[in-house]
């Protein structure tokens, strides 16, 4: 399994697309800028199979509609809530961004704790909720990586703030996810640097 990171020109967020070397599918998990997003798949001939969304707040959908465009028999993974989220303009937040935004593709699957993804032979993501920086927040985690969206951002404390943000619930999120990884276990944020955990600060 391979995993490229691209940082977005919104609020720099992580943008991460993961491929297998013996398909030619690819994920992307958190679509920011498409177009360095595109380019890759293209240079690697992958076709994209599925977006998976960590949470529904703008900097980390807006790519969604370009990548759809392009691939329509894509799939969207999203929790109940986020998806409501993706669209409404207002619930994820681009209203305030002076660029209304919502997604226009249909092939849309909810997931929650109890879904696993098959991503490819053998290869299951699960899905792991984690409410507190949004009401919508997912954990997703496959062979010793975990993409944690702004759930759990090491070195930075958890932002609550913002509509349906909890800081206990946040607390309780970042606890679930440290106990179920492993000191190797790679993390991958939706904000700042990869780590391992046994590396990274938690604040
Ligand atoms: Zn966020």
């Amino acid at each position: 399994m391979q995993v490229e990171r691209f940082v977005n020109s919104i609020l720099g967020s992580n943008t991460y697309v993961i491929s297998f070397e013996e398909s030619n599918t690819a994920w992307c998990i958190d679509p920011g800028d498409s177009r360095p997003i595109l380019d890759w798949l293209a240079d690697n001939h992958k076709v994209l199979c599925g977006i998976l969304v960590t949470h529904a707040h703008f900097d980390h959908i807006y790519g969604i509609n370009d990548l759809t465009n392009q691939f329509p028999e894509a799939t969207i993974y999203v929790s109940e809530y986020g998806k409501e989220c993706l669209q409404n303009a207002k619930l994820n937040g681009s209203l305030y961004h002076e660029m209304p935004f919502v997604v226009r593709h249909n092939k849309i699957e909810v997931v929650n704790e109890n879904v696993s993804i098959e991503m490819s032979d053998n290869q299951v993501m699960q899905v792991w909720e984690t409410p507190g920086h949004s009401r919508d927040s997912l954990t997703f985690y496959i062979e010793e990586q975990v993409f944690t969206g702004d759930a759990f951002i090491p070195g930075i404390k958890t932002r609550t703030v913002f509509k349906g943000g909890d800081k206990e619930q946040a607390a309780r999120s970042i606890q679930k996810i440290l106990s179920r990884i492993n000191d190797s276990t790679v993390i991958y944020p939706g904000h700042k640097e990869i780590c391992y955990k046994k590396e990274c600060e938690i604040v």
